[in-house]
C-alpha cells in the first residue's frame, strides 16, 4: 500500500516512521510512505499557505490552492485505481478499528494534515473523500492523527505483523476488548498467573481467553457488545458472567 501524507511539518514523521513495525513494513516493500509539503505548491513570493479568516476572528486558515495542487501532483504521479483521500479533522467521523481494516484494502490513501485554525471549508467539501477524527479532542495539527491512522491501517495489511504479533487477538479486532495477558514470573507480588494458562490444555486456554475478553468488555465497555459479532456460546457465557459479577462470585 502507498500512503501519501500532505503536511506542513514533514520532519515530525521521522521518529515514528523510522522505527518498529512501520520501518519494517517499508523495508519489506509492504508499505510505501511519501510526505509532501504543500508549501512547495504555494506560488506567491512568500509561499503563503494560510490567510486570515473571512468574517474576522483569531488564527489563520489554510488556503485551498496549495492543497489542491499537492493532491493533483500526487494523482498525476501515481496510478492507483483504489485510492482514498482523507482529511484529518476533529469534526470528522471518529476513526476506529473497523475503519482501519477497510482502509487497509485500498492501494493508496492520501492524508491531509491541517494546522492553525484548520482548513478553508472548500477543502473538505471539494477535495477529499472523507474526514476522519481520531477522537473528541483538539490537537495542534493533523500530523499525530496521520501517524495514528498510518500505524493502525498498516497493521491490518497482510504480512506487516510478524508471527509474534497478532491482530486477531487485539482489542477491537472482532468488536470486543482483548483478553488479559501474562508472562514470567509465574507469581508477582502475591498474584499468580491463572492456573489454566500453564495447564498446556489449548482448548481450555482458548475458552478462558474468550470468556475473559467478554468479561472485560462487559465490565469496561459494555456498549461494544451490542455491535459485536457474538456466537450463541458467547451469549451464554455473557449471561453467566453477568450473574457471577452481579452476585459478587
Ligand atoms: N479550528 C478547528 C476546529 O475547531 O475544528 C481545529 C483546528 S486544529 C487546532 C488544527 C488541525 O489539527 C486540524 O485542521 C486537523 O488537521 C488536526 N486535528 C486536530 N484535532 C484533531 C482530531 N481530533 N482528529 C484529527 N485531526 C485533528
Amino acid at each position: 500500500m502507498r500512503i501519501d501524507i500532505i503536511s506542513l511539518f514533514p520532519a515530525m514523521f521521522a521518529g515514528p516512521f523510522g522505527d518498529s513495525i512501520t520501518k519494517r513494513a517499508v523495508a519489506a516493500g509492504l508499505l510505501d510512505i511519501h510526505i509532501l509539503n504543500p508549501r512547495q505548491f504555494a506560488y506567491d513570493r512568500h509561499k503563503q499557505v494560510d490567510d486570515a479568516p473571512f468574517g474576522g476572528g483569531s488564527g489563520m486558515v489554510l488556503k485551498p490552492e496549495p492543497f489542491a495542487r499537492a493532491l493533483s501532483y500526487i494523482r498525476r504521479n501515481t496510478r492507483f485505481t483504489k485510492r482514498r483521500v482523507i482529511l484529518l479533522g476533529p469534526g470528522g467521523t471518529v476513526f476506529n478499528q473497523e475503519r482501519a481494516k477497510t482502509l487497509a484494502a485500498y492501494e493508496q490513501i492520501i492524508l491531509l494534515c491541517g494546522h492553525y485554525e484548520g482548513f478553508d471549508d472548500r477543502v473538505p467539501s471539494q477535495l477529499v473523500d472523507e474526514e476522519l477524527s481520531i477522537g473528541d479532542y483538539v490537537l495542534t495539527g493533523g500530523e499525530l492523527p496521520a501517524m495514528v491512522v498510518t500505524d493502525a491501517v498498516s497493521r491490518m495489511i497482510p504480512g506487516v505483523l510478524g508471527s509474534e504479533e497478532s491482530a486477531p487477538t487485539d482489542s477491537f479486532y472482532d468488536g470486543i476488548l482483548g483478553f488479559p495477558q501474562y508472562t514470567r514470573p509465574r507469581e508477582y507480588q502475591g498474584t499468580p498467573v491463572p492456573e489454566v494458562l500453564i495447564s498446556g490444555d489449548h482448548a481450555k486456554i482458548d475458552a478462558w481467553r474468550r470468556e475473559e475478553a467478554l468479561r472485560r468488555t462487559w465490565q469496561r465497555r459494555p456498549e461494544l457488545l451490542a455491535q459485536a459479532p457474538l456466537s450463541e456460546n458467547d451469549r451464554r457465557t455473557l449471561e453467566r458472567i453477568k450473574v457471577e459479577e452481579n452476585s459478587g462470585l
